[in-house]
């Protein structure tokens, strides 16, 4: 049985005060969860703070992005090295903000994911469909090869820290979630090609997360898929009584 994993992505929301509210909440609701693996992941600037407050819990710290390189002529980027060194257990990469407002290819992310968990991070490899995309039934298509590049050159030991988080791009903050049919059946894609790039073990032992939309009210259903094992939560992770309840509905 795979463990159900929610973590929430702060994106480019919260101050130092509104943060710490917001990790007190968690820490006080869940701070000891063990059914359910959780995790944050608030902006970088706050990742030391968030990171004091979590210490003690079971709460588990994550970043939004990272380079590829452990140091150099970066300006403004984060080392994978930096986030492993702030106490991080986690990085999200091939977001599809990352993807699509920033351009990110998948060889880049590629090079990224190689970079994160050759210094011990947990990466949470983001993949999913565009609108028209999904209208044009290239689904799998795309997931094809986004996986083909993304995890280019790892083998069945490199996945062991890998999660991968289904996002379809018209679901992410709009409000309109895939149904849990819709995500089900993507994610049974996603663990066939698992199946075929690599082996039943890794198809069956790789956590798949859903993100886009997730609320309170529709947690327990997405969940209750038997190839979604927790979720990517962006909006609702902003709100502690919202996302206690998303947390609950994994256990
Ligand atoms: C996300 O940013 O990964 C996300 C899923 O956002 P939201 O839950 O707001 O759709």
């Amino acid at each position: 049985m795979r463990q159900k994993i929610v973590v929430g992505n702060w994106k480019m929301n919260t101050t130092r005060e509104s943060g710490r509210k917001l990790v007190e909440a968690l820490v006080a609701g869940c701070g000891q969860e063990t059914t359910v693996r959780v995790g944050v992941c608030p902006p970088a600037c706050y990742l030391p703070i968030v990171g004091e407050q979590l210490q003690g819990s079971a709460i588990g710290l994550g970043a939004q992005n990272c380079h590829f390189e452990n140091s150099g002529a970066f300006t403004g980027e984060i080392a994978p090295l930096q986030l492993a060194d702030l106490g991080c257990r986690y990085v999200i990469l091939g977001h599809s903000e990352r993807r699509h407002v920033f351009g990110e290819t998948d060889a880049f992310i590629n090079q990224k994911v190689k970079a994160a968990l050759a210094v011990g991070l947990e990466v949470i490899l983001c993949l999913g469909e565009k609108l028209d995309e999904r209208q044009a039934n290239k689904t799998n298509e795309v997931l094809d090869t986004q996986l083909n590049g993304s995890l280019s050159g790892l083998d069945a030991d490199g996945l062991d820290k890998v999660i991968l988080a289904y996002e379809p791009v018209w679901a992410i903050g709009t409000g309109v979630m895939a149904s849990p049919e819709q995500a089900q059946a993507a994610h049974v894609y996603i663990r066939g090609w698992l199946k075929s790039h690599y082996n039943e073990k890794t198809s069956q032992r790789t956590p798949i997360q859903y993100g886009g939309s997730v609320t309170a009210k529709t947690a327990a259903g997405l969940f209750s898929q038997p190839d979604i094992d927790g979720g990517l939560i962006g909006g609702a992770s902003l709100k502690p009584e919202e996302f206690l309840q998303i947390v609950a509905a994994g256990r």
